[in-house]
């Protein structure tokens, strides 16, 4: 834009902003009192869902594991077991496995499974010049990560009360890594946007135990006043996340561990012992809830979880997390969930749960000022 444009547009927008000739800066601030921004509502109704889906979240009460065994002669790297926040922890947790496998010395590596903890894996081996061969059972778009909503919030990934200093120190080292890793990638490309999320409830709001531990990454974190927010809740916590849409998300990094050389090769693996028929001598095993069956992991357990989506809205540009809701506007439409069923293996939508979500949606919204 040419300098006198840019100059035109600033005195306009200054006019626009419609600030009294009074108003002032604090001082040392370069903030200006700022007015509440116009929310835009989400029309919930039943003609507007376009489908519903569900997922079985991979939780270990005690938290994700990143270890090493060995099998034989087979190196293996766990990695899995990260409950509601593989999106968030993949790339964290991935460099913290991929460092436990560049020490063995070896440069050809399988990676079993090919959902966002797999692939985040790959692409951090091949960045270090390592040659991957992808094993997955399933892959994009038929992985649990594609169901996932992709709010980056390291939560709901493990039992508040089974936490230790060091599971403490490993989440957030994973939290932090991973935050950066997402903000290094192209955004728009890769279906990652900053959004600001309302956190809401008529209770007086706690904060989440695991924000507590990394909260320099929930920027602009502050409880709003009654009159800050448009929401029909008597308390409300405004933060803001990135947002990664699994669709656009897992698609742009298969086609990137492709470009960069990965074989991959559907197989499922039915045994442990089976990855000493592998030709590659160290295995990251990226396998999510299916660890439980193929390492015989007796804590891992799966979390149902639900999500029915309404036709797209582009003009909603915010998260809401209620009690036992959540609404994300994604591209794909606009989801609602809100739903963990512990030990719930069933994949059917539970229809008593759809209208739950449908009903505390439609209340909220349409108690929006
Ligand atoms: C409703 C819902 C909402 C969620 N929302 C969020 C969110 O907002 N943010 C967030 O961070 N997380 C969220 N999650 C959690 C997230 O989806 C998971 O933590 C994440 O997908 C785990 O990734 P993964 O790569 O470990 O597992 P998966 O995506 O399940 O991938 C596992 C891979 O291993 C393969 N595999 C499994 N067993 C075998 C075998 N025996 N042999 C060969 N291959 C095998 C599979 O085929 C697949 O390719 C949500 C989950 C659900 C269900």
């Amino acid at each position: 834009m040419p300098r006198r444009a840019i100059l035109k547009a600033a005195g306009l927008a200054a006019l626009g902003a419609g600030l009294p000739a009074c108003a002032s800066r604090r001082p040392g601030s370069l903030v200006w009192p700022e007015p509440p921004r116009r929310l835009a509502r989400v029309h919930v109704s039943e003609d507007r869902i376009i489908r519903t889906v569900v997922g079985l979240r991979p939780f270990r009460p005690s938290g994700f594991v990143v270890r090493t065994e060995k099998i034989g002669d087979t190196t293996v790297v766990h990695n899995y077991g990260h409950g509601g926040g593989g999106i968030t922890l993949s790339w964290g947790t991935s460099e913290l496995a991929v460092e436990e496998a560049w020490k063995t010395g070896q440069r050809r590596f399988a990676v079993l499974g090919c959902g966002a903890v797999g692939l985040a894996s790959a692409r951090l081996l091949q960045q270090r010049g390592g040659e991957v061969t992808i094993y997955a059972k399933d892959l994009p778009p038929r992985t649990t990560s594609n169901i996932a909503g992709g709010q980056w919030s390291p939560t709901s990934v493990m039992d508040g009360d089974r936490r230790t200093a060091e599971s403490d120190a490993l989440l957030a080292r994973a939290a932090r890594l991973s935050h950066r890793s997402f903000q290094q990638l192209p955004a728009a490309e890769f279906g990652i946007r900053w959004l600001e999320n309302y956190v809401l409830s008529d209770e007086p709001l706690q904060e989440w135990w695991e924000q507590s531990l990394v909260r320099d990454l929930y920027p602009e974190s502050r409880e709003l006043r009654r009159h800050e927010h448009p929401f029909p809740a008597r308390y409300a916590r405004r933060f803001t996340t990135m947002l990664i849409e699994p669709p656009i998300y897992l698609s742009a990094m298969l086609r990137d561990v492709r470009l960069a050389g990965a074989r991959i090769v559907v197989r499922e693996l039915s045994r442990r012992e089976q990855v000493q028929e592998l030709p590659e001598p160290v295995v990251v095993n990226c396998t999510g809830l299916g660890a439980k069956a193929l390492f015989a992991d007796e804590e891992l357990r799966p979390v149902k979880g639900q999500l029915t989506f309404l036709l797209p809205q582009a003009e909603v540009d915010y998260i809401v997390i209620g009690d036992g809701l959540y609404m994300f506007p994604r591209r794909d439409g606009i989801l609602l969930g809100g739903t963990f069923e512990h030990d719930v293996w069933s994949l059917d939508v539970n229809e008593e749960a759809r209208r739950r979500i449908m009903a505390g949606h439609r209340a909220l919204f349409e108690g929006m000022r």
